[in-house]
């Protein structure tokens, strides 16, 4: 990228903008196409072909191998400050999601302490990330058992739905839901018109599984069966079925379940579906045993899996693809015994989510601009944030100046994630962000994110 010097003050007359990017491929809704964009007080306030002449304060020209894109919104991601913020925390979560072109994250209730349930500890929450935050923050509330009472004011308070659990979280402090809890809330939600998403997996199912423990990655896979999976999402579909409440599956790990979910979509039952970079790029055939930075719950699952989930998301039957970031520090992996058993469950990937699905797409011939759809454009659609997600007149400038076509190799120290620890360390992706710009602003060394509330922005 190159930046001319400022046009001089005294430039010909007519709406001059703050800035004006220009570039032979732009990702407009209907597809790359050579364009400028200007940009005014932090919005896109036209968009015209290159070669318009659109004047600007300051322009910058893309490079050859340079292609502009909607900043990432990732709505799926693992802040944990207050409480364990050093597994991660705001500035360290934002910065690093800026270097990997996303603008917008939405904040998981829970590993944070106080977690998400209630309006005063969204308050703490929001207090810590206003300083900090790089990019925009929204928040996503908790529904545990025994907060129903609480959900109407999260809602009124901004967040942008609520999070549950039908097994074990991980985190004492954040309870699981029992279906009939589940119901309960949903018809809460219902007459809010809010979103609950579920982190599907069924304990029965698991509690009849083999207890994992030691290095062996089969292990870990056979106890946490892709049944369990599908029985949680079963349940998920017959409470939204009876309740008319908006329900989002998070991280579908099992491709076995997506007739399930297609059927009942087809039937008008309100649901939508997330998966993670992890579950689209790596494979359990290619988890060293011992190599704990792979352990997430539900897990990677084998290649064929990873195929049909592919298939998924062509067919529309997966929605969005959002990282699930979810570290926690490196001792808490037990790298030294590897075991599956004790380590924690989560997959840091927050600055290379679209680095990795990028270079797996790239290999199966899937264009980019769908890539664009389901880190961007689609997690904004699911939030309802109606000014992120596309270069459009009227959307906030948030963008991405990013070199499909460059190499590197993943370098965990280099990352600005708290721990460097990541299951996509040495791999070698395509795709390197240049620069990233929050409403027409580069990122740099102060923090100038936005907290989001739901129907604000
Ligand atoms: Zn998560």
């Amino acid at each position: 990228m190159t930046s001319p010097a400022p046009a001089h003050a005294t430039a010909k007359p007519g709406p001059r903008h703050d800035l004006v990017l220009r570039g032979e491929r732009v990702l407009l809704p209907d597809g790359f196409a050579p364009a400028e964009v200007a940009v005014a007080d932090g919005v896109i306030a036209q968009v015209a072909p290159l070669g318009a002449g659109l004047p600007g304060a300051r322009t910058v020209d893309l490079d050859p191998d340079e292609v502009l894109l909607p900043g990432l919104v990732d709505s799926h991601v693992h802040v944990n400050e207050p409480g364990r913020t050093d597994w991660e925390g705001f500035a360290s979560a934002t910065r690093a999601a800026a270097a990997g072109g996303v603008t917008t994250i939405v904040d998981m209730p829970l590993n944070s302490v106080p977690p998400t349930t209630d309006v005063a500890a969204l308050e703490v929450k929001q207090e810590r990330a206003r300083a900090a935050a790089y990019v925009d923050v929204g928040f996503w509330g908790g529904a545990v058992p025994g907060n129903t009472g609480q959900l109407r004011p999260l809602h009124e308070a901004g967040v942008f739905g609520f999070k549950c659990f039908l097994i074990d979280s991980g985190v004492p402090e954040f309870g699981h839901l029992e279906p009939e809890e589940l119901e309960r809330d949903l018809r809460e939600l219902a007459a809010l018109d809010a979103l609950m998403i579920v982190h599907a997996e069924d304990p029965r199912v698991v509690a009849g599984a083999p207890h994992p423990h030691g290095p062996r990655y089969a292990d870990f896979l056979a106890s946490r069966p892709a049944g369990a999976e599908a029985a949680a999402i079963a349940t998920v579909i017959e409470a939204a079925r009876r309740t008319g409440a908006r329900a989002h599956i998070l991280h579908l790990s099992d491709a076995g379940a997506l007739p399930l979910i297609a059927a009942a979509r087809a039937e008008g039952v309100r649901l939508t579906v997330e998966t993670c970079p992890h579950y689209l790029t790596l494979a359990a055939e290619q988890v060293p045993d011992g190599a704990t930075a792979f352990k997430c719950c539900p897990p990677i699952r084998d290649e064929g899996n990873r195929d049909r989930l592919w298939q998924g998301l062509a067919e529309g039957t997966i929605d969005i693809v959002v990282t699930d970031h979810s570290p926690s520090t490196v001792d808490l992996k037990a790298l030294d015994t590897g075991d599956f058993g004790e380590a924690w469950g989560g997959v840091a990937s927050l600055q290379l989510g679209l680095a990795a699905v990028w270079s797996e797409a790239r290999r199966r011939g899937v264009p980019l601009a769908d890539v664009v759809r389901w880190m961007s454009t689609g997690p904004a659609a699911l939030v309802g944030l109606e000014r992120k997600g596309a270069i459009a007149v009227g959307r906030h400038a948030d963008l991405a100046v990013f070199a499909p076509e460059e190499e590197f190799v993943v370098d965990p120290t280099r990352l600005h994630h708290k721990n460097p620890i990541t299951p996509y360390a040495g791999r070698r992706l395509n795709g390197v962000v240049r620069s990233t710009l929050l409403r027409g602003r580069a990122i740099t060394d102060v923090p100038h994110g936005t907290l989001l509330r739901r129907g604000e922005a």
